[in-house]
């Protein structure tokens, strides 16, 4: 299976039938099917490694101010004990979480993926004691489930800094020159300069702010291997410092 990483950005993404909704329906349709779905949300932080371990899962409407439209939708996927198992064969330390769901970082996008939510889903949680650097490692051991036809689903952004944000916004030239600077890494899969961003200057940290939306572009590093290809879809910058950036990694077809 490929992995992918989305940039899902505001949730109203859930209602509207948009450029980048339109490219998420679209790249459902390019991959495989998964048999299962194993989520790193941005929106799923913890102070441990969790797995929401249970048979369904429920709709969080983890945001405030939307339209009522908004916390009417529900995405009932199921979750899947298969997975959750597998994950703790390989990462070991893990909980079990019954209290979380799924969020709007993953039903937002998989709710045009797969409308019918007919495929199951896990989500690991960002462990926040982690370094960048146990991040990576960490999605290493993940890599094998994709062997077993797991999707590894990474969603966040690239650039995410809210407290900059502004509607209608041109992008900051900040925000402009990290969005290309990360891309230009991932081509080159010059991991640790990703994994280190904080070397990587004042356009870095305003970009990756409180760093949560950054982490699974980590994790779908860490999950592929450097001869895997990568491409990028919905390459735009929203409200002046969200970048909607989403890369699919897949196996050269040679
Ligand atoms: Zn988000």
């Amino acid at each position: 299976m490929p992995v992918l990483f989305i940039g899902h950005g505001s949730p109203m993404n859930a209602i509207e039938n948009n450029e980048f909704t339109r490219s998420w329906r679209d790249i459902s349709k390019k991959i495989p099917k998964p048999e299962a779905i194993l989520a790193i949300s941005a929106h799923y932080e913890r102070e441990d490694s969790s797995v929401t371990s249970n048979k369904k899962l429920k709709t969080i409407h983890d945001f405030y101010g939307f339209p009522q439209e908004l916390y009417d939708q529900k995405y009932d996927c199921s979750g899947s004990k298969e997975l959750v198992t597998k994950v703790k064969d390989l990462v070991k330390k893990v909980n079990f979480d019954s209290k979380w769901g799924v969020d709007h970082g993953v039903w937002s996008v998989l709710s045009k993926m797969y409308p019918d939510a007919d495929i199951p889903v896990v989500e690991l949680s960002i462990n926040r004691k982690l370094s960048m650097q146990q991040h990576y490692d960490l999605a290493k051991k993940l890599y094998k489930l994709r062997e077993e036809g797991i999707l590894i689903f990474c969603t966040g952004n690239v650039v995410h800094n809210l407290v900059l944000a502004r509607m209608p916004g041109t992008p900051y030239k900040w925000a402009i020159r990290f969005d290309e600077k990360v891309k230009k890494y991932v081509t080159a899969r010059d991991d640790m300069k990703l994994v280190n961003y904080e070397l990587l200057g004042e356009d870095a940290l305003l970009s990756v702010n409180s760093a949560e939306h950054y982490i699974p572009l980590i994790y779908s590093l860490g999950a592929t291997n450097k001869n895997e290809t990568a491409s990028f879809f919905c390459e735009e910058i929203v409200y002046a410092s969200v970048s909607m950036r989403c890369i699919l990694f897949e196996a050269s077809k040679e």
